[in-house]
Formats: structure tokens, C-alpha cells, sequence
């Protein structure tokens, strides 16, 4: 097991008791959020900051009684020919005063007061239900991609809140794909092998999002029923130029293929990154050079930018 830490001083940061354990769990926040296993020291913008989580906190509930969150779709390219096979579903916030809010600025919030469950269950009622418009409209997708909470992954209601959105919006669970991060596969690994079984049961596809920011057991890779890995954006971000960005992304599609799963890069922002990825066998890109998250009807099927001119 491991441990983050939040640390507060007395007197210096606080004189009572309530308030230094206040400080301590603010900048706990503050570690977790800078990543595992690390400690932080309490600070006064601390204290603006669990505020402002706190409002946030608040108004979220009010976001999702009032229907202020919508779901934006992002194109994901073949490689080889450009076509656009798929979408990720990207979740926003239309706040009434502070215009649309990305998700790194509630969902760690939600993750800490539990409404994480709800929300990721209204993303995915969505998503599916556009899903199924858009094939019934004849739209060449193979597949709608959702991001799942690893406060959810460890859940065993996963399986049961899948099946009843594939049950009630009636999209063909081959439609569907579920990224979970590698962090949440590898923090508990049998619970995670359990639970990713159960929904391949489904008959929909796994993917691993940001790979490469974890730490993986490559032994446990291997034993897991996943169909993709997606490839950090941090790592596309250098290429083609850094080369240990470019080492660390040929690995990672060399590992993806030779365990026989597909393998797709984020974050592609310029056409030589898409066109070194695609040198490298990467099988499909998403990114800005190819588009950015947007609303649904928005989506334009037919355009494929070429990675390659000849
Ligand atoms: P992610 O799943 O790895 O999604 C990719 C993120 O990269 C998205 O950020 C997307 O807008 C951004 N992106 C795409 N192309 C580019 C590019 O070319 N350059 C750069 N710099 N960024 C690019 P976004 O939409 O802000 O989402 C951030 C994260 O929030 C997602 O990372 C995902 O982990 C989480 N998230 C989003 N929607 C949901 C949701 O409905 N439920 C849960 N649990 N998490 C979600
Ligand atoms: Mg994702
Ligand atoms: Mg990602």
C-alpha cells in the first residue's frame, strides 16, 4: 500500500485543532493531486483554493439537477487512411457565469464528494444515446469511447450501471469502448481483473487511457482483456523531434501489437507527430491537428485530413 501526505504546522499555519487538520486535508489535496505517494505542505492559497472547491462542490448538484453539463464528442482517426472511425465523449460544464468549465476543474471535485457516480452515469446515458442517433443516421463510427472514474472502476456497481445503459438506450455493446486509466487497473490489480472481465461479458471493448503515466506490471498487462492502449498525450507532445519521447512511443506500440492490441496516440497537435506515429504502425490518432472536442452536431463524417499526401 502506499500513502500521501497533507502536512499543517502549528503553530505557524494554525492555533486550534480544527483548523490545522483543515489545513492538513487541504494540502493533502494538494498531493494527491500532484500524483501518488507524495506529501505537500499546508499554504494560505490553500485555503482559496478548498473555498473555491467547496463553491464548486456546491454548485455541482446544482449542475446536474439544472442540466448545465454536456458532453462533447472528439474525433479519433485511422491512421493509415484518415477516415474518422470513432469519437471520445469529453464531459463540460455550461456554468451560467463561468462559461464552459473543463473537467480537470470538477471531476477530481466530484471524485471527492461521491458525485462522480452520477455524473459518469449521465456522460455514458448520453454518449450512448447520441451513439445510436448517429448510426441510425447511417454515420460510418465503429466505436464511441467513455471515460470511466477510477473511484467507479472499483466498484462492482460498474457492471450493473453498464448493462442498464446498454439495456436502456439499446446501443449494440460492440459500439462501445470504456477507457479506465492505467493507474486505476494497476491499484489494485485482482479487483481490476475481476471487474474488467465482467464487463468484456458485456461484449464491449476495453482501452487503458494515458498510458505510459503509471506504472504498470508488464506480467499484469499481459493478463488483461483489454483491446487498446492509448499512448499519453504527454509523449505525443515531443515527437518527432525528443527522442526519448520517440523511444517510449515505439515501445509502447511494439508492446500494444505484439499483445495483440490496438494502439491509438492522443493529443496529436501537428501532422509530423501523426505522420512519425504513423511510420510507427500507431493505429489510430486523436488530437487537435485532427479536431477538437465539440458538440455532437457539429461532427463533419467526411473529413479525413491526410496524414500523408503520396
Ligand atoms: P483523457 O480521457 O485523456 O482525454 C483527453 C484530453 O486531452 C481531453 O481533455 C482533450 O480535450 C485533450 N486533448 C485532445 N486533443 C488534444 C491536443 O491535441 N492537445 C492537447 N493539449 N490536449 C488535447 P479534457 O476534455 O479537458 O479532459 C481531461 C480529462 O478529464 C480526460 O482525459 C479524462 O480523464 C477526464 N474526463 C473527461 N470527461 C470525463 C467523464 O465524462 N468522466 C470521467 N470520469 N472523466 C472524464
Ligand atoms: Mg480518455
Ligand atoms: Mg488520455
Amino acid at each position: 500500500i502506499s500513502a500521501s501526505i497533507g502536512i499543517s504546522l502549528f503553530p505557524s499555519d494554525a492555533l486550534s485543532a480544527e483548523q490545522l487538520l483543515r489545513n492538513a486535508d487541504s494540502a493533502l489535496f494538494k498531493a494527491k493531486s500532484a500524483g501518488r505517494e507524495g506529501y505537500a505542505l499546508y499554504t494560505e492559497e490553500l485555503t482559496a483554493h478548498a473555498q473555491h472547491r467547496v463553491e464548486i462542490a456546491g454548485e455541482l448538484r446544482r449542475a446536474l439537477d439544472q442540466h448545465e453539463l454536456r458532453v462533447y464528442y472528439q474525433p479519433v482517426h485511422d491512421l493509415h487512411d484518415s477516415r474518422l472511425v470513432g469519437v471520445e465523449a469529453l464531459v463540460r460544464w455550461q456554468h451560467p457565469e463561468r462559461g464552459l468549465v473543463p473537467p480537470g476543474e470538477f471531476i477530481p471535485i466530484a471524485e471527492r464528494t461521491g458525485l462522480i457516480a452520477e455524473i459518469d452515469a449521465w456522460v455514458m446515458d448520453q454518449a450512448c444515446r447520441q451513439m445510436c442517433q448517429w448510426l441510425a443516421d447511417g454515420a460510418p463510427l465503429s466505436f464511441i469511447a467513455i471515460n470511466v472514474s477510477s473511484r467507479l472502476f472499483a466498484r462492482r456497481e460498474l457492471y450493473e450501471q453498464v448493462a442498464q445503459v446498454l439495456h436502456a438506450t439499446g446501443l449494440d455493446p460492440a459500439f462501445l469502448e470504456l477507457e479506465v486509466t492505467e493507474s486505476a487497473v494497476m491499484d489494485d490489480p485482482e479487483v481490476a481483473l475481476e471487474q474488467l472481465h465482467r464487463l468484456r461479458e458485456l461484449g464491449l471493448r476495453l482501452a487503458i487511457d494515458d498510458f505510459g503515466t503509471g506504472y504498470s506490471s508488464l506480467l499484469r498487462l499481459k493478463r488483461l482483456p483489454v483491446q487498446k492502449l492509448k499512448i499519453d498525450q504527454g509523449f505525443v507532445a515531443g515527437l518527432p523531434w525528443d527522442e526519448d519521447d520517440a523511444a517510449i512511443v515505439r515501445v509502447v506500440i511494439a508492446l500494444a501489437k505484439s499483445m495483440g492490441m490496438q494502439v491509438h496516440a492522443e493529443g496529436i497537435e501537428q501532422v509530423e507527430q501523426a505522420r512519425f506515429l504513423l511510420d510507427q504502425e500507431c493505429d489510430m490518432g486523436q488530437g487537435y491537428w485532427f479536431g477538437r472536442p465539440m458538440p455532437a452536431d457539429e461532427i463533419d463524417w467526411t473529413r479525413a485530413p491526410l496524414v500523408r499526401q503520396d
